[in-house]
């Protein structure tokens, strides 16, 4: 048996918090794309070195350089009872690729409305100069717009700005939805409702285990 999950989700969902519970209560590699990436340019493998060319020219990672990197990467041993992938397929190709090379058990897909969303994005502070996370209603810092760590500012970064999450939403439904859809007429879509305060990720989880736990 296996848990070969893939995480859908817009942005602000929370997939990554869940997903790294998730990794530790299933034993299973919490794998992001967006890491993979990082990893074959800072590595200099010769699919990092393309995408290091390809990104730099401002376009985009092209779906077959995607899919091998994916694909490199589940075929390694410690995915042999399952994984939890993070960005990908983002596209329909990416996904009837994946049907070739790996089973997919389950695609979790996380719903929010946009409002809860945009709350959750646009009420987060970073610190400026150590980097630490805060948010104006859920991890409040104790002096308003000062880091408790090191009295540095906190500032909104550019892209958790509401007009620019909008955007944001707006492109990932685009660009996802036909994703799910495609994995939907598989029969493979579980909606997982993530529309609770960040304080009862427990709730989140316990659906989540609902599905998983038929499958192992
Ligand atoms: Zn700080």
């Amino acid at each position: 048996m296996t848990l070969n999950i893939v995480l859908l989700g817009p942005p602000g969902v929370g997939k990554g918090t869940y997903a790294g519970l998730l990794s530790k209560k299933y034993s299973i590699p919490n794998i992001s794309v967006g890491d993979l990436f990082r990893n074959a340019i800072k590595n200099e493998t010769p699919l990092g070195k393309r995408i290091k060319s390809i990104v730099s020219s401002g376009e985009l990672v092209p779906d077959d350089i995607v899919i091998e990197l994916v694909k490199d990467r589940l075929n390694e041993p410690d995915c042999k009872n399952g994984f939890l992938l993070d960005g990908y397929p983002r596209t329909v190709p990416q996904a009837e690729a994946m049907m070739t090379f790996k089973k997919v058990d389950i695609a979790l897909n996380f719903v929010a409305p946009d409002e809860e969303i945009m709350s959750r994005i646009g009420g987060r502070r970073t610190c400026s100069k150590c980097a630490a996370i805060y948010h104006v209603k859920n991890i409040p810092p104790k002096v308003e717009g000062v880091c408790d760590k090191c009295k540095g500012e906190l500032i909104q970064r550019s892209d958790e700005k509401p007009d620019v999450i909008k955007n944001r939403l707006e492109v990932y439904r685009q660009k996802t939805k036909p994703v799910a859809d495609y994995l939907r007429t598989k029969g493979l879509v579980a909606d997982i409702d993530a529309n609770y305060p960040i304080a009862e990720v427990d709730t989140i989880i316990a659906q989540v285990a609902k599905y998983l736990d038929k499958l192992v």
